[in-house]
C-alpha cells in the first residue's frame, strides 16, 4: 500500500520534530522544512496529501505558504497551525487557501480527526458505496458552474470556468444538486464514476427555469440509466408548470430525445410550500428579485447550512427608478426595498457558506437595473449585514474574464476588511470543493 505524505512546515526544531515523529509512528511518509521558502518547494516537487504549516516563520510566512501552494497544488489539504488565536488570522488563513486552523499545542487525537474529515475517504480501484453510505462522505459542496447566462469556455475563463449553474450539495446522506446548468454535465459523469453499478439517486432543487439553470439537464448522464432516481422540484413558472417547460426544451426541434423518454425514474415534483425536507435536510426557500419565479435555497445540514441565491436583484435601485417613472412616493419605494432587503438578510442570516449572484460591477450594474442581478458591493453589504461567514461570488457574467473577476474578489476583500469582520469572501470557481 502507498504511504500517506505529510510535510511539516514549522521553523521551531522541537516542535517539528515531535509532530514528525508521531507521525512516522503511525507509518506516514513524512517530510520537513523549517522555513516557507523550502516548504513551498518541498509541497511542490513531493504533492503531499497533507501540509502542517506555521503561521510566523522566516522567508515566506504561513499565509504566503498557503497562497502559493494552494494556486499550484488543488487537492492537498493544508492545516495552518498557529499559536494565535485571532479572528482575523483564521479568517485571513483560509482566505489564503487553508482548509484548517488549530490552535498550538495541539493533540495527536486532533490532528487525527481533522484529517479524518479533510482527506477523501480511501477507495481500492473499483470499490462502490451503497447510497446508505453516501452518508459516511463527508459533508461538502462542490462547484461544477459558475457562470451566469451563457457558457463561456476558452483560455480567458479556464480559471473561474466557463460552465453555466451547478452545485453539488453531499450532506446526512443526501446528494443535493442545485440547478442544472451546463455544470451538470461533468457532475453526472463523476457520480457514475464514483457510484459504479450502485443506484444514483439525489435531488435536483431548481431555482427557476432561465436556460442557464436548466439547459445541462438533457446532458446528465445518470438521467440515461433506469437503475437511478432522480427527483426535480422546482415552483411552477410565470407562464407554466415546471415539468413543461423541462419537458420544452427536449421537444424535437432542439433535442433527439424527449425527456419522458429518458430512462432513469425522473420525478418532477412542484413546490407548495416555502420550508420542506430532503431526508434529514430542512430547506427553506425565498423568491428573488428576479424576472419570473425564481427561488433561492436555504439547506440545513448537520454540518453547518448553505444558502444559494443564484439570481436576484436589489431593490433599492429598481423600485427608485420604477417611482420616478410612474410618479410613485419615492420615500415609499424606499421603505419598501428596505422592508424587501431585510428579509433577504434574514434569509442568509448566519449563513456557513452563501452562494450569491454578484454578476455585475457597480458601475455595469447602473446600466442594468432591471436586468435581475446585483453589484458587486450590493451583495458584499448584504452578506455582511446577514453575518455570512463565507461568501461565494457567483453566477459571473459572460463578458468577465478571469483577471476580471480576479479584480471584482479584491474590491470585494477591501469592502470586508474596512468593516473590520472576519467575512471569507472569494470568486466561485469552477471544480472548487468546499468542506462544510
Ligand atoms: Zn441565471
Ligand atoms: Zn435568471
Amino acid at each position: 500500500m502507498v504511504k500517506s505524505s505529510v510535510l511539516i512546515i514549522e521553523d521551531d526544531d522541537d516542535s517539528r520534530r515531535a509532530i514528525a515523529r508521531l507521525f512516522a509512528r503511525a507509518d506516514w511518509k513524512v517530510l520537513e522544512a523549517a522555513d516557507g521558502d523550502a516548504g513551498i518547494e518541498l509541497a511542490i516537487r513531493n504533492r503531499p496529501e497533507v501540509i502542517l504549516c506555521d503561521l510566523l516563520m522566516p522567508k515566506s510566512n504561513g499565509f504566503q505558504v498557503c497562497r502559493t501552494i494552494r494556486e499550484q497544488l488543488q487537492p492537498t489539504k493544508i492545516i495552518v497551525v498557529s499559536g494565535r488565536d485571532y479572528a482575523v488570522d483564521r479568517a485571513s488563513a483560509l482566505e489564503a487557501g487553508a482548509d484548517e486552523y488549530l490552535l498550538k499545542p495541539i493533540t495527536w487525537e486532533v490532528l487525527c480527526d481533522v484529517i479524518d474529515r479533510l482527506l477523501p475517504i480511501p477507495r481500492r480501484p473499483g470499490a462502490t458505496k451503497s447510497p446508505e453510505e453516501l452518508g459516511s462522505v463527508p459533508p461538502r459542496l462542490k462547484l461544477w458552474g459558475v457562470r451566469g447566462s451563457l457558457p463561456v469556455p476558452g483560455p480567458a475563463t479556464v480559471r473561474y470556468g466557463g460552465n453555466t449553474s451547478c452545485v453539488e450539495v453531499r450532506a446526512d446522506g443526501e446528494i443535493i444538486v442545485l440547478d442544472a446548468g451546463t455544470g451538470i454535465r461533468g457532475l453526472g459523469l463523476a457520480l457514475e464514476k464514483e457510484l459504479g453499478p450502485q443506484t444514483i439517486k439525489l435531488t435536483l432543487l431548481i431555482t427557476h427555469t432561465h436556460w442557464d439553470h436548466i439547459q445541462g439537464l438533457p446532458f446528465f448522464s445518470p438521467a440515461y440509466n433506469p437503475k437511478n432516481l432522480i427527483r426535480i422540484l422546482g415552483y411552477e413558472g410565470a407562464r407554466a408548470g415546471l415539468g413543461t417547460i423541462l419537458a420544452g426544451q427536449m421537444e424535437t426541434p432542439f433535442f433527439p430525445v424527449r425527456l419522458r423518454e429518458l430512462p432513469s425514474h425522473l420525478a418532477i415534483e412542484e413546490l407548495k410550500e416555502m420550508e420542506f425536507y430532503i431526508g434529514k435536510v430542512k430547506v427553506q426557500a425565498k423568491f428573488a428579485n428576479h424576472p419570473g419565479i425564481c427561488a433561492g435555497y436555504r439547506l440545513f445540514t448537520s454540518a453547518g447550512s448553505i444558502a444559494y441565491m443564484p439570481d436576484t436583484e436589489p431593490y433599492e435601485a429598481l423600485k427608485l427608478q420604477l417611482a420616478r417613472k410612474d410618479g410613485i412616493d419615492v420615500d415609499e419605494a424606499r421603505n419598501f426595498a428596505a422592508a424587501e432587503r431585510d428579509k433577504m438578510v434574514e434569509f442568509l442570516r448566519d449563513s456557513d457558506a452563501a452562494i450569491l449572484d454578484a454578476q455585475y460591477t457597480d458601475e455595469e450594474y447602473e446600466r442594468h437595473v432591471g436586468w435581475g442581478h446585483s453589484s458587486l458591493s450590493s451583495v458584499v453589504l448584504l452578506a455582511l449585514d446577514a453575518n455570512v461567514k463565507r461568501v461565494l461570488l457567483f453566477h459571473h457574467d459572460p463578458s468577465h474574464d478571469d483577471d476580471m473577476i480576479d479584480q471584482m474578489v479584491e474590491q470585494a476583500r477591501s469592502m470586508v476588511s474596512k468593516s473590520g469582520k472576519a467575512m471569507v469572501i472569494e470568486g466561485a470557481r469552477e471544480g472548487v470543493e468546499i468542506q462544510l
